[in-house]
């Protein structure tokens, strides 16, 4: 999948002085490359057998959109507190300064769900973790995790630990 570094923009300094973003726009503005992304999540995804899709806001959303219309998936939105209009849950999670929190609608997951979770980007898996404790706190299971890309410089490995995750490309420093 090394093709796939390519259609990523790598913008230095952003959104602070210091961090290296990985620009996921430039892969969707190019069809062959959003679809080499999205056709490579569907096969993972389909591959886990799970019965919805949970995706991150908000870069989550394009790819988990596309890959739950392809295999005909429910698709839940994990979302910014005050988002969405009915009851949720939320988790608090750790930040490098300080904490953020993130909400689902409390009847989106049931006991029996499997889902797999997907986000674009992997960092310190703060984020795929508060996910993950969501869906197990309503009942659910998770299958797997689908990303774009793995930052394997973070340690994210031991926070997600129990689960399979399953990534397109790795970049192993700050600067490649
Ligand atoms: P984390 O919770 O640290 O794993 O952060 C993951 C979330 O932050 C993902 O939803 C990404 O969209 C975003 N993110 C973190 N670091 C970067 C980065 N260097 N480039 C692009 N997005 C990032």
């Amino acid at each position: 999948m090394e093709e796939i570094k390519k259609y990523i923009r790598e913008v230095p300094d952003f959104p602070k002085p210091g961090i290296l973003f990985y620009d996921i726009t430039t892969l969707m503005q190019d069809s062959v490359g959003f679809k080499l992304a999205v056709d490579a999540m569907e096969r993972y995804v389909d591959s886990r057998g799970g019965n919805k899709i949970v995706a991150i806001e908000s870069r989550g959303f394009f790819f988990g959109g596309a890959i739950a219309d392809r295999l005909s998936l429910p698709l839940i939105p994990i979302r910014k507190p005050g988002k969405l209009p009915s009851e949720t849950i939320s988790e608090e999670y750790a930040l490098e300064y300080g904490t953020d929190k993130l909400e689902i609608h409390s009847d989106a997951i049931t006991s029996g769900d499997n889902v797999v979770v997907v986000d674009d980007l992997i960092a310190t898996g703060g984020t795929l973790e508060a996910t993950c404790n969501m869906v197990k706190r309503l009942g659910g299971e998770v299958a797997g995790i689908s990303t774009v890309i793995d930052l394997s410089f973070l340690p994210w490995r031991e926070k997600l630990a129990a689960y399979d995750v399953n990534y397109l490309i790795s970049y192993d420093s700050e600067r490649t």
